[in-house]
């Protein structure tokens, strides 16, 4: 996106490492198990036309979307892997999904309706994956009605029903039995379609936890995304074999100013921190609107100099300031790592997300659109 970003703080995407993961996760799967590539959401941060385009040239198998206007970011961009969009689309919206071959997550009977209708106008076919709603609660046709929906849509001639998915709820806790039961609801619901004729290529459930924790729900296709930006330590079950993984990202910043401040003076907000001793403060110029959770203030280290330095009062809207008392040599301008390694020192979208009581994948998805992304 920026080759030479005016701003100090800047989330460094490593391509190499996108590029590893896939094939690390490749490898695990073996042969015969394809990989769609989950690049909603910006690629969970990632960027996701630079993700998509590596993706890509490493020979991904489909690529995952959540919204229409995802998936025509991609295609305007000119990738042209098939594109899932697992969102769907919304009522006057079938023209653009044929328009830009989007493959929709189809659950609504008004939303088959209307691309039925259009299909038959245009004297084509457009091809659908049908969601199951086995347990997640959230969209899909009911499992139960499973029988109902495969007839109706068996008078929509405009429709390829190429595949069948559904998602799991509970997959990153292996000792709950709703994934088994979500498998044997899915599994149901498929041979449904059979008895009536439909004859889906594609079956699939797995995301990144269910493929590494549930080894029967992979199937013939997996829809991954954490594992491949290196994220999921906080998803994946302790104890499962897992492939090889690098982070993606890597968050920057540098020293904007450094002060003393007297024993007894705040910082900050709230005066949530107090000097406990004549002490070096460093401001950095990244805040919650960065991505850098406020949740996190006085609870989480940054990397200066190989060594962790505690974030200490508020975090705001811009600015962060840290505690460099104890490390010597710091000046203006020096880089700070919020999230990476430098030295001995390393912090994981991880480290964060378990400070403020979330998953990795919000702290790379809320890093803010006014950092630019560099692609190495
Ligand atoms: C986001 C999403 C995935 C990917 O989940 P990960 O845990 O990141 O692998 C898979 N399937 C659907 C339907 C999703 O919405």
């Amino acid at each position: 996106m920026n080759d030479s970003p005016l701003r100090p703080t800047v989330a460094r995407i490593d391509l190499d490492a996108l590029g590893f993961n896939f094939r690390s996760i490749q490898n695990f799967l073996g042969e015969g198990v394809k990989l769609m590539a989950v690049v909603k959401a910006d690629a969970y941060g990632h960027g996701a036309v630079q993700c998509s385009k590596r993706l890509e040239a490493e020979g991904v198998h489909w690529l995952g979307v959540s919204s229409i206007d995802e998936g025509i970011e991609l295609r305007n961009a000119g990738l042209r892997a098939p594109l899932l969009c697992f969102g769907g689309f919304a009522p006057g919206q079938a023209a653009e999904i044929v328009r830009h071959d989007i493959t929709p997550v189809v659950f609504d009977l008004a939303r088959v309706e209307e691309l039925n209708t259009l299909a038959l106008e245009f004297g084509r076919t457009v091809k659908v994956h049908v969601k199951i709603d086995t347990g997640m609660g959230r969209v899909g046709v009911p499992f139960r009605d499973t029988v109902v929906w495969a007839d109706q849509l068996q008078g929509l001639k405009g429709l390829n029903v190429e595949g069948l998915m559904t998602h799991f709820a509970a997959a990153d806790d292996p000792t709950d039995d709703l994934t088994n039961a979500q498998m044997r609801r899915f599994a149901e619901a498929v041979s449904i379609f059979h008895e009536k004729g439909f004859r889906p290529s594609i079956i699939h459930m797995a995301n990144s936890p269910g493929t590494i924790a549930f080894k029967d729900s992979r199937s013939s296709l997996v829809r991954i995304g954490g594992l491949l930006y290196g994220l999921g330590d906080d998803v994946i079950p302790k104890g499962s074999a897992c492939p090889k993984l690098k982070p993606v990202m890597t968050v920057l910043t540098r020293i904007a100013f450094i002060k003393r401040v007297t024993e007894g003076d705040s910082i900050g907000y709230g005066r949530t921190f107090m000097a406990r001793r004549d002490s070096l403060i460093a401001t950095l110029p990244i805040g919650y609107h960065d991505g850098l959770r406020r949740a996190l203030s006085n609870k989480a280290d940054v990397i200066v100099k190989g060594r962790l330095a505690p974030i200490v009062g508020r975090i705001s809207m811009d600015w962060t300031t840290i505690d460099i008392t104890d490390i010597a040599g710091v000046k203006c301008d020096d880089e700070v790592t919020i999230i990476g390694k430098a030295g001995q020192a390393k912090v994981t979208a991880e480290t964060l997300a378990r400070a403020c009581d979330t998953i990795s994948y919000e702290i790379t998805c809320g890093i803010g659109t006014r950092v630019p992304r560099v692609f190495v």
